[in-house]
């Protein structure tokens, strides 16, 4: 075992995707999956674009799936090496029937496989990303349970793992096992999974794959933007900010995200990783009980409210909520 390293990440924190229409994604992540629409905010970087976060409760680190949207630049993406290549949830072990049956329900395709002894429902979203619910012993996170549909029990309770695609798995892999600090849990074909040195449970694993022969994935609609783990404060962040560098990363400075703070460098397979804090969380603007029920902008947005409110689309909740 090696020695559990103060300054690295705890787990996963969030991933974020691009997709084509912001509607047609809320009534799959909130009314198909079941999760809590968290945040209803705008890409920072371009307010007349929404930018969702879904997840649990509270929004936990861990339970985080985010997506933007690029209205006019619509150009589809391509998923493959040099990406996160799967938003991977975490189901009760003995849900898994019950999400084969109700995606059957809704007319969404899903295979069935095992991979590393669990049992894993495959399917795509709208957008085409590939989404994997896999059955999981134990894992404690309880999910959204309010969710009009889906009983308490069968509630998908978070992202299990991230996985990972490179073109060459070594350099990769030497990152995750030194400066990120994560351990080898175990290897099937040409898939290795990796934990965080703090825990081994669901919402902390890394895959690895090498993929030689695909075509590198390229951005756009219907690909994963990047993938968040998290670190539990600021300090801890700028030390591994500051680790990064030493070992020769070309990392970004802190960013305010309002909910948390991010850096981002480009890990050797070409994947954007991001380093996020898991305070302060989502309850700074809203209260816990309404969270992503109002467009919330930042404060240097919020003049700009009524020009940025008539350039969004209408977004209803979904209706199978
Ligand atoms: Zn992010």
């Amino acid at each position: 075992m090696q020695p559990i390293h103060p300054t690295t990440p705890t787990g996963l924190h969030h991933l974020t995707a691009i997709a084509g229409n912001p509607q047609t994604n809320v009534d799959f992540y909130t009314g198909v999956l079941g999760l809590r629409l968290i945040k209803k905010t705008v890409n920072f970087d371009d307010p007349s674009a929404y930018h969702l976060y879904y997840g649990d409760e509270t929004g936990s680190p861990g339970s985080i799936i985010t997506f933007f949207y690029w209205p006019g630049h619509d150009a589809r993406g391509r998923t493959g090496p040099g990406q996160t290549t799967a938003i991977v949830l975490s189901a009760p072990a003995a849900s898994l029937d019950y999400w084969q049956q109700r995606l059957a329900s809704l007319s969404i395709a899903a295979t069935r496989r095992n991979r590393f002894g669990e049992e894993v429902l495959a399917f795509a979203d709208p957008d085409g990303i590939p989404v994997e619910i896999v059955a999981v012993t134990g894992d404690p996170r309880t999910g959204w349970q309010h969710h009009a549909a889906i009983p308490a029990a069968h509630a998908l309770r978070g992202l299990h793992t991230a996985e990972l695609t490179v073109r060459s798995a070594t350099r990769t892999e030497q990152l995750l096992t030194t400066v990120m600090g994560c351990r080898l849990v175990r290897r099937e074909g040409t898939r290795a999974r990796f934990t965080s040195a703090h825990s081994e449970t669901s919402g902390s694993y890394i895959d690895i794959i090498a993929d030689a022969s695909a075509a590198p994935g390229a951005g756009g609609s219907g690909t994963i933007h990047h993938i968040a783990f998290s670190v539990p404060d600021d300090d801890t962040q700028l030390l591994l900010q500051k680790a990064l560098h030493v070992a020769g990363y070309s990392v970004s400075e802190v960013r305010d995200r309002n909910y948390f703070h991010s850096i981002y460098y480009r890990e050797p397979g070409g994947i954007l990783f991001e380093i996020a804090t898991a305070t302060p969380g989502f309850a700074i603007d809203e209260s816990p009980a309404t969270l992503g029920t109002a467009l919330k902008l930042p404060t240097q947005f919020e003049r700009a409210r009524s020009q940025i409110e008539r350039l969004l689309p209408p977004l209803h909740p979904s209706n199978q909520e």
